[in-house]
């Protein structure tokens, strides 16, 4: 039997946001419209509160679409539908093919009808009886059940045809990408700042990423691998630019003119002041880190104090109140893990004393740059020699 699929996705929270629901599910059409360019011919439109995305030839790819997306915020939930001929008959016929199979490994099921076209003869009560009549006798072991069966066949009969749902899946959740503003994510090739990103970018907000290299300490392999994890979450995240500035001699002067105790505090503060610069270039309204209390020395609440009055954006950090371990389940469920845990250098660990201050006060630490008036021109130059890398989300991804 030919069968013609299409997706159906189910708003999230976005629905409750009353006044702007329009531009919201705008931004969310235009998403998902880029989302599926690449994967073949496809129409998006909307109808009430759901969204179609339908092939318009069978050259296009509904697997590759499926999985893309899963992966696209402001999304509740999805399912696939065959579309079919507007006659009972045929409906049965296609309910049974396509989700004949779905129906054997359940014991409790309804059928839920809707009728927006009502030239068609049969109404929704009779069509879930009659349906659901027939569905029976071809799988006796079923018993309907209308609250909480462990399966829903939908029917809906639009204008165009008769659409048969298949079960559901969670969507990505969160709200579509850009309606909460724009931020800048400082990415090391660790394994939180990529969690960082998806949990920002699942509330909302569009973001670019910021790495730092101090090469030779730092290799090209490190900064590859940073690339990748940039185009990994890039599914979530959107298109973005990967921003690289080379670090190294703003790195080297505080070695050489800062305490070694505060020196991971100092670095981390010169990091703050460049990315801030460039956040400000680019109109990014907040930098977003991979920090979480007490981690490691510098996310004691007194560092992460040296940290934020470093500059003048807040710095977001979602990973803030959660463990290690729920941050590798994050990672491990987005796909970053693997690469994260390649073992390449950071420049975060070079130069690292082997007993950083626990307690940094802003006082000796405003007291220890005053002693490094070299390190502003240092930082200003990083920042002019910044390198842009494009990263693209419907290209794959080049892992290493
Ligand atoms: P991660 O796993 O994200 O590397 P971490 O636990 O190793 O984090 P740190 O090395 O102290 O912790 O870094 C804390 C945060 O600072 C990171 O999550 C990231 O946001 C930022 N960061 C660290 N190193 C870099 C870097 N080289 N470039 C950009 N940001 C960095
Ligand atoms: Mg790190």
């Amino acid at each position: 039997m030919n069968m013609k699929e299409i997706i159906l996705c189910y708003q999230g929270e976005m629905v409750l946001k009353g006044l702007n629901k329009a531009s919201f599910e705008s931004t969310l059409a235009k998403i998902l419209r880029y989302r599926v360019k690449s994967c073949g011919n496809f129409k998006v439109y909307r109808a009430q509160s759901t969204m179609y995305i339908e092939p318009l030839d069978e050259f296009a790819d509904v697997d590759e679409a499926y999985r893309r997306v899963s992966k696209v915020f402001g999304l509740a939930a999805l399912s696939r539908a065959v579309v079919c001929d507007k006659n009972f008959e045929t409906i049965c016929e296609t309910a049974e093919a396509y989700l004949g199979d779905a129906l054997r490994g359940v014991k409790t099921f309804k059928v839920e009808a809707k009728r927006s076209d009502k030239t068609f003869p049969m109404k929704s009560p009779e069509l879930c009886a009659e349906l659901g009549g027939y569905l029976l006798s071809k799988h006796p072991h079923l018993r309907v059940k209308v609250k909480d069966p462990q399966m829903t066949v939908m029917v809906e009969i639009r204008d165009y045809g008769a659409y048969i749902h298949g079960p559901k899946t969670p969507g990505a959740g969160g709200l579509p990408v850009g309606t909460s503003g724009r931020a800048l994510n400082m990415l090391s090739g660790g394994i939180d700042s990529p969690v960082a990103a998806y949990r920002m970018a699942r509330r909302g907000l569009a973001l670019h990423h910021i790495h730092f290299a101090s090469p030779p300490y730092t290799s090209e392999r490190a900064k590859m691998k940073v690339h990748s994890l940039a185009q990994i979450v890039s599914g979530y995240t959107g298109n973005c630019v990967l921003y690289v500035v080379p670090y190294t001699a703003p790195q080297e002067y505080i070695r050489d003119h800062a305490p070694d105790v505060l020196f991971t505090v100092l670095m981390r503060r010169s990091m703050m002041r460049i990315a801030s610069r460039i956040a400000h270039e680019i109109e990014c309204d907040a930098i977003i880190t991979g920090e979480s209390l007490a981690q490691v020395a510098s996310q004691t609440l007194k560092a992460l104090q040296c940290t934020d009055c470093a500059q003048d954006l807040p710095i977001l950090r979602p990973l803030i109140g959660m463990d290690k371990s729920e941050i590798t389940e994050t990672a491990r469920a987005i796909g970053t893990f693997e690469t994260s845990i390649l073992p390449y250098e950071d420049c975060c660990t070079i130069f690292t004393p082997p007993h950083p201050k626990t307690k940094p006060s802003v006082e000796e630490i405003l007291e220890a740059e005053a002693a490094m008036p070299g390190l502003a021109e240092l930082e200003e130059k990083a920042a002019a020699e910044v390198e842009r890398i494009a990263v693209r989300q419907n290209e794959p991804v080049e892992l290493l």
